[in-house]
């Protein structure tokens, strides 16, 4: 890989400069703008529990790490290649921004499970001079055309970055089990993916179980449009629920007792556990009992992102978010462990970074 790096776009972002520090202003700077390069002004900048991950439990390669992957923004300027976008056009970017172009999966536009590893929004390498990515926790970027989208018409853009990750992570594995009418589909885990969950799956004409642990979100999972909220620490609750579900998606972001969940699903049905934890409290005998499935997915590529985004206009689909300006980062950072946001914090870059 070439080591060439040309720099000529100041910048400044939110970096954490070691493992699990916090997050404090620091400037860099973006790559000059190639042929096929698209220049923006990050206005919203959703914030991803894989952000917290990636700064606080070692996900981040190498520090300092500027974290976001859910990004709109406007577009400042355009390579000598690029007629799909031009200055002031609504933009969003994504979890990532390259990949080899050439396997399968590449060529099917499934970029996220590109053979060669896709290269992330932040803490990758950049494919073509080796460089570091940075991510949207800042004021601008620079990505090729082929990761930038447009924003569609309907979407707010103030809430639109946060279905750039947690949008597309569900309604990728909710296409791919063919979700639809006639389905009992259950959600684990209300948060940021989770949320969306439900509206998607409701969307897709599912009947739609959300479970819980957070006896305070009930009342309002009931109005993002599930039929049904079980409370998931409820044992007599959950042993009811056996044979239940033609799917499962669980969102959730630790370490859990999955065991419930597995024998909720009905025969050769599937649970697809999205929340990447070290490692599944998982007694294997119960998918030998009714031949049951536990799979995972990643993302989405970029057609299936443009289809996300044009469905979610077409359904009036946003996340809930909480609007946070950049100095209250670490204060997100620590509500979103402790697992108290509705449903995804943003953070608002309209004015810069502010001050130090
Ligand atoms: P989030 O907003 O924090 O939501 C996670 C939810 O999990 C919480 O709201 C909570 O829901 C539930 N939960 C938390 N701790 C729990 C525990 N100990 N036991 C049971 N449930 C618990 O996080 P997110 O941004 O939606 O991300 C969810 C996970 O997906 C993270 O691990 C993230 O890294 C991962 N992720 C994966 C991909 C992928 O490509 N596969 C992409 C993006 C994110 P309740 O309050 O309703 O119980
Ligand atoms: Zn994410």
């Amino acid at each position: 890989m070439a080591q060439n790096f040309v720099f000529n776009r100041p910048a400044v972002g939110l970096a954490a400069l070691e493992k699990g520090g916090a997050l404090k202003k620091w400037t860099f700077a973006r790559r000059a703008l190639r042929e096929d390069d698209v220049a923006i002004k990050i206005r919203y900048a959703g914030v991803c529990h894989s952000d917290l991950h990636a700064v606080k439990d070692g996900w981040g390669g190498e520090f300092p790490l500027v974290p976001g992957h859910e990004i709109m923004g406007v577009v400042e300027e355009v390579g000598s290649g690029v007629t799909e976008f031009k200055a002031g056009d609504q933009v969003l970017i994504g979890t990532i921004v390259d990949s080899c172009r050439v396997c399968d999966p590449c060529k099917n536009e499934m970029e996220s499970y590109c053979r060669a590893f896709p290269t992330l929004t932040y803490d990758g390498n950049d494919r073509v001079d080796g460089s570091r990515t940075r991510g949207g926790y800042s004021d601008t970027y620079v990505a090729d055309k082929r990761f930038v989208y447009h924003v569609p018409k309907g979407l707010d853009i103030k809430s639109a970055a946060p279905l750039m990750c947690a949008g597309i992570t569900v309604y990728s594995p909710l296409r791919h089990w063919n979700v639809g009418p006639g389905m009992v589909v259950g959600i684990v885990g209300i948060g940021g993916l989770g949320h969306l969950a439900v509206r998607y799956a409701r969307a897709m004409g599912a009947t739609v179980v959300a479970f819980t642990t957070s006896p305070s979100k009930i009342h309002e999972i009931a109005k993002l449009g599930a039929h049904e909220v079980v409370l998931s620490t409820d044992a007599d609750a959950m042993a009811k629920q056996a044979y239940r579900f033609d799917f499962i998606l669980d969102t959730v972001s630790k370490k859990y007792d999955m065991n419930p969940f597995i024998t909720a699903l009905k025969l050769d049905a599937t649970l697809c556990s999205l929340g990447i934890p070290d490692s599944f409290e998982l007694r294997p005998v119960l998918l030998t009992m009714g031949r049951r499935r536990l799979s995972s997915s990643g993302v989405g590529g970029t057609r299936e992102t443009k289809e996300m985004l044009e469905f979610s206009a077409k359904h009036g689909i946003a996340p809930e978010v909480e609007m946070i300006k950049p100095s209250e980062i670490n204060e997100a950072f620590r509500r979103l462990e402790k697992n108290d946001v509705r449903y995804r914090f943003v953070i608002d870059l309209t004015e810069g970074l502010g001050a130090d």
